[in-house]
């Protein structure tokens, strides 16, 4: 694990024409297997569960989670049994980001739809239970009070002064972590990754409620830089990417990444961004 994760800055001339810093807090180099936020979301669940006496995780997601397969490789590196619950059915042969999952030891299951959308309630952990055993409960995407309290380490590794760090947003657990570890002045900005974003306003409120007992107000959410929605491409999406990676040498996640760092650029583009203004984007994965 590489904690804290490596700090570089960029140099840029878009950024210079603006005089604005841009630094890569780069949380995908702490681990191949459990990269950036999801390591981080993990930490505190892993201590919790074995402080509780537990053997086995259980976590749900979409078949292409990156939660899913950093909590299998997880439980894999930390000595509990994986379970991962799968939304829809089953595909064969299973998509890379399963495969690594079984290859790391963890067991699938999978719910339909209809019983996904239900899958906090009480008789459908239950069916679980029996079927599993007893488990510590990772919710899906990992966010939950500890989560934050994970992520919420994050901007005292950051030794430069910064004034904006952004993030890119699946559930928003992410940003409502880094928020609450931000000095007075500093602002954190997530970019949704989904489109109608404008939910994860509430859901990081009440996050940030429920692991700190109050918000912090020092967050704002972009809801327009999602590309058309979650795991949706454009033209204008890759040629960012293809256009960074020979820039800057450094290959782009495009869930969630790049939209951000698009939406940022944009910022500095459109003068969004005062001059002077230092900015620290987490390459979340
Ligand atoms: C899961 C993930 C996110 C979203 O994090 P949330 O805490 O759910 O908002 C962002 N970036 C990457 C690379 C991810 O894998």
């Amino acid at each position: 694990m590489q904690v804290p994760s490596p700090l570089t800055e960029l140099r840029d001339e878009r950024l210079r024409a603006r005089d604005v810093r841009l630094y890569l807090k780069r949380d995908d180099l702490i681990s191949p297997d459990i990269p950036g936020n999801k390591w981080r979301k993990l930490k505190y669940n892993l201590i919790a569960a074995r402080e509780q006496g537990h053997h086995t995780l259980l976590t749900f997601g979409g078949a292409y989670s990156n939660h899913i397969r950093a909590t299998a490789a997880a439980g894999a590196r930390y000595g509990f049994d994986t379970i991962g619950v799968v939304r829809g059915e089953e595909h064969l042969p299973l998509n890379d980001s399963l495969t690594r999952a079984v290859k790391h030891g963890m067991r699938l299951a999978y719910l339909d739809r209809t019983t996904y959308r239900r899958k906090t309630e009480p008789d459908v952990l239950a069916a679980l239970a029996d079927e599993f055993g007893d488990f510590y409960l990772l919710p899906e995407g990992g966010t939950n009070a500890l989560a934050l309290q994970g992520c919420q380490e994050l901007p005292a590794e950051i030794a430069p002064d910064f004034d904006v760090l952004c993030c890119a947003c699946g559930t928003g657990g992410t940003l409502a972590g880094l928020a609450a570890g931000l000095r007075p002045g500093q602002r954190a900005l997530g970019f949704s990754a989904l489109k109608g974003g404008e939910f994860l306003a509430g859901d990081v409120r009440r996050l940030q409620i429920d692991a700190f007992g109050a918000e912090t107000g020092n967050w704002a959410i972009d809801v327009e830089s999602h590309f058309g929605g979650y795991a949706k491409r454009t033209p204008a999406l890759d040629e960012f990417v293809a256009d960074f990676r020979q820039r800057h040498d450094v290959t782009l996640d495009w869930v969630y990444v790049a939209k951000m760092l698009h939406g940022v650029f944009d910022r500095v583009r459109t003068g969004v961004f005062p001059a002077g203004t230092a900015v620290v984007a987490v390459v979340t994965g």
